[in-house]
């Protein structure tokens, strides 16, 4: 265990629509940190801050100093979490939180109610199922699109625009470089980052929001696992004036793709891919790509989803290597598949894929991997190449 603190050092600005700005000084390391949106005003909340910092600092640090007003609830969560946190992930430890000052959180502008919408499968379940409550559909530019790539964010804004438009919602976007200027740095995404780094997002907002929702990745019969978002975690983040709601657990993946598939908007807009090939804004090869068409083709619904680049090519789905939570998705497109005999090459293929051993997936990704690899340097040494 290091004995580094933390120090959280929020910036304070005398220019009223300038971004939020915060650093977090890990030992001798400083990490500047900004928020900004055309949208609305962001709060320079310390709530914000104190989320943002609290995993990292169980990982690296024993001191976490919080240099201002903080919510009672909040503060009084932070023992909850470090115990949940650190059940599920033996490395992390407790820190000592220093020179915070509690004082409930009162000032409640509006009474929004927003979700987190990334134009994936799960965050537009949460936006349709909630959609008579839902006010704003808030997106975060440098989560899942990198904040240097503008392509890729031209096109996804101009989706949540027009989704937002479409439903009568308001969009706020919120650019940010946490991720990959300090949170990324000391913990991963996935397994622990993405839940407070939404959050933290959430608490800029205040005080108009009284409810936020973030899409769950998982249903209920698979919650066994630790992830950065969970509905043990989510909720103890709040404070006395506003809720996250981790939404979405009663539904597996098929139920949620059968149910945006009843809205041509949803599937004239779905955004699932992570590796964007090309630029893609859906490449339709990827795991992420094709586990999403064989959704929705198990329900009938691929032929009317337009944000694919190409048509599901059974040969792909043959090779697809699914570990860990892409089976579960994909076992549940199996057992549709069962019950739709139009389909029989399809639920062929993707049974061949969930039945191989996982030791011999591991062994082909590793294959696979290595080929890649010495693909990249043949490539580099080619003569005629500088
Ligand atoms: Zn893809």
């Amino acid at each position: 265990m290091s004995t580094e603190t933390l120090y959280i050092k929020s910036i304070q600005s005398t220019t009223k629509d300038a971004p939020v700005r915060v650093t977090m000084q890990m030992g001798t390391n400083e990490h500047d940190l900004f928020f900004e949106s055309k949208d609305i005003q962001l709060a320079n909340n310390m709530d914000a801050f104190l989320t943002l910092a609290l995993l990292p600092g169980m990982k690296h640090t024993d001191i976490l100093v919080v240099d201002g007003e903080v919510s009672p609830r909040l503060l009084e969560s932070i023992n909850t979490l470090s115990d949940i946190y650190r059940s599920w992930h033996p490395s992390l430890h407790s820190v000592k939180i220093e020179k915070a000052t509690p004082v409930k959180k009162t000032d409640t502008k509006e009474q929004r109610v927003g979700v987190f919408f990334s134009g994936g499968v799960d965050s537009f379940y949460t936006l349709l199922k909630n959609r008579d409550e839902i006010t704003d559909l808030i997106f975060v530019h440098g989560f899942d699109v990198d904040i240097d790539d503008n392509n890729l964010h031209e096109k996804t804004l101009t989706m949540v625009r027009d989704v937002g438009s479409h439903f009568g919602k308001r969009v706020i976007e919120v650019k940010t470089n946490l991720r990959l200027s300090f949170l990324e740095k000391y913990v991963g995404w996935g397994i622990l980052g993405h839940g407070p780094a939404l959050t933290c997002v959430g608490h800029l907002l205040y005080p108009y929001f009284k409810r936020i929702y973030i899409a769950a990745s998982y249903a209920y019969p698979n919650l066994h696992r630790p992830s950065g978002s969970h509905p043990l975690i989510d909720p103890l983040w709040g404070t006395e004036t506003l809720e996250f709601v981790h939404d979405g657990c009663e539904a597996n993946r098929i139920q949620k793709v059968a149910m945006i598939s009843e809205f041509d908007k949803a599937l004239q807009s779905l955004r699932v891919c992570y590796e964007n090939r090309d630029g893609a804004y859906n490449c339709g090869q990827c795991g992420k790509c094709l586990s999403t068409m064989i959704s929705l083709q198990a329900v009938d619904a691929l032929d009317r989803c337009t944000t694919f680049n190409t048509g599901l090519d059974i040969k792909r789905v043959s090779q697809l290597l699914i570990l860990d939570s892409g089976r579960i998705n994909l076992t549940t497109s199996l057992e549709a598949l069962e019950q739709n005999k139009d389909y029989g090459e399809l639920y062929q293929a993707l049974k061949l894929v969930l039945n191989r051993p996982q030791w011999r997936t591991k062994l082909m990704r590793e294959t696979r991997r290595i080929k890649s690899q010495l693909s990249n340097v043949f490539t580099r040494i080619k003569p005629g190449k500088d």
